[in-house]
């Protein structure tokens, strides 16, 4: 049984790999790329802020 509570927002703003200091834009990159050699970190869009991805990892430093 799934229990609610568990559940957390996965978005890019919680997830660990969100920099918003290195940003270009107000919405931060996605270091991801860099961290798992893909290449240049990538600018995150609009469209995907609120929604994050399946690379998802929690924020742990605050
Ligand atoms: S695009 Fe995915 S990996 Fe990158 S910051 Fe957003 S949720 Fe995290």
């Amino acid at each position: 049984m799934m229990s609610i509570i568990e559940q957390e927002k996965k978005d890019c703003w919680s997830c660990a790999y969100q920099n918003i200091l290195l940003q270009t834009t107000l919405l931060g990159i996605c270091t991801w790329f860099e961290k798992n050699n893909k290449g240049q970190n990538k600018e995150i869009p609009a469209d995907l802020v609120d929604k994050g991805c399946k690379q998802w990892i929690r924020k742990t430093d605050r």
